[in-house]
């Protein structure tokens, strides 16, 4: 069974095909400027096949996507010979609100379902729709799944969702934590029980994404019982421009003496802190991993910010669990920095976590980084979302 894997945004689109006989990706690519222009750069992971990166013209998804299934199915730098090689289609969403607590075969009920979840992710609903809508249009019967990045965390109960807001927002509007990077918490959890070689149904796992946006879940017995983000991506950790956590009194304060309106706010919340906004170099953690050596202030106190806050919150999950068997370090900073995760691991003593240096050394690869003696394993788990699309698109699909 073959299966491509989309996770279209609102001007880009991303894909994989994977084979599932042996779940390797046959082919990769990313389309860019949906809209504007468009370009294509297309790699074929089979022997023989060439790269394609050029310009194609996208004035919508549905060119896109007509450009991607030609270019997999191209003599020269497809992978498959026909459209009708395409098994399935899985699509990543990102907001399943409270109707996805799981994958779903997609069909026209679904879709209205999925509309329904827009004003709670009012940018990126609409773009995983046009791309769903333009793969319907242009691949036809072929059968298409949707994956909820909301859905893992639909598991945690009412005293970790709930806002202590008056209850009829909740009830009226469904204001609550959803959180967001599921399929990678649910992904790398899974893996470290694999690697334990125990049932994930015996475990307690802190699973630590940490990329561009980054959340911490908690993951007691298998289910998800509580995670960094909330009703949007802004909350939990300091994040590369995103503030986490907030007394929405600062929001008031700054809108009175500035005069911003509320998007003005937003974007600065959005875009211009976290570590960005309090180091003043980049929302890259190399660039301040680089400017931190070299003296500047500014750079190691965010950085400081950043594993003081990963420590806080994973504290705070042991405490939820009573607990902890292991901690999954994944995701952009966490399976790259070898200081990051040594600075957070430092602060994780009262678990008797000991760090070995030269397995925190490693890159690229599934690896325990704690000590044979360490109380509670340590793992870096490279995230794999594709993947646990492609798997749940194959499982739905049959
Ligand atoms: P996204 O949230 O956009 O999916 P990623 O998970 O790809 O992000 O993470 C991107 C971030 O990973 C970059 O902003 C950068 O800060 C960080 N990163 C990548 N490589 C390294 C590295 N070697 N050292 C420190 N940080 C890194």
């Amino acid at each position: 069974m073959k299966i491509l894997v989309i996770n279209a945004g609102s001007s880009s689109l991303k894909y994989q095909l994977i084979d599932m006989e042996t779940e390797s990706v046959m082919a990769k690519g990313l389309c860019e400027r949906i809209g504007i222009d468009g370009h294509l750069k297309h790699t074929p992971l089979v022997e023989g096949k060439t790269v394609f990166d050029e310009d194609v013209a996208m004035p919508t998804h549905s060119e896109a996507i007509a450009a991607v299934i030609d270019k997999l199915t191209s003599p020269q730098y497809g992978v498959v010979n026909s459209m009708k090689e395409i098994d399935a289609v899985g699509h990543r969403v990102v907001h399943g609100g409270e109707k996805f607590a799981s994958s779903v075969l997609i069909n026209d009920e679904v879709m209205k379902a999925i509309e329904e979840c827009t004003p709670f992710a009012p940018l990126h609903n609409p773009a995983n729709i046009t791309g769903i809508n333009a793969c319907r249009a242009v691949m036809g019967k072929v059968p298409m799944v949707a994956v909820f990045d909301t859905a893992f965390h639909q598991t945690m109960p009412g005293k970790a969702y709930m806002y202590a807001l008056p209850y009829q927002y909740y009830l009226s509007n469904g204001v609550r934590r959803y959180g967001f990077h599921g399929t990678s918490h649910r992904y790398v959890s899974a893996r470290c029980a694999e690697l334990m070689g125990k049932p994930i149904e015996e475990l307690k796992i802190v699973t630590c994404h940490m990329g561009n946006g980054s959340s911490l879940a908690a993951i007691d017995h298998g289910k998800c019982v509580d995670t960094s983000m909330g009703f949007t991506p802004l909350v939990g950790l300091p994040m590369g421009t995103r503030c986490g956590d907030l007394d929405a009194g600062v929001i008031q304060f700054l809108m009175n003496k500035y005069g911003y309106g509320i998007d003005e706010m937003l974007n600065i919340l959005n875009k211009k802190s976290g570590v960005l906004g309090v180091s003043g170099v980049s929302s890259d953690f190399r660039d301040l991993d680089k400017a931190a050596a070299e003296g500047n202030e500014r750079a190691q106190l965010a950085l400081d910010m950043f594993h003081y806050w990963v420590a806080k919150v994973a504290g705070s999950y042991v405490a939820a669990m009573n607990g902890v068997d292991a901690i999954v370090f994944t995701a952009g900073v966490g399976e790259n920095s070898k200081a990051t995760r040594a600075a957070i691991a430092s602060y994780f003593g009262y678990l008797g976590v000991k760090i070995d240096d030269a397995a925190n050394s490693k890159r690229g690869e599934d690896v325990m980084i704690s000590t044979p003696d360490s109380k509670v394993k340590v793992f870096v788990i490279p995230t794999n979302e594709e993947l646990v699309i492609a798997r749940d698109t194959r499982d739905i699909v049959g």
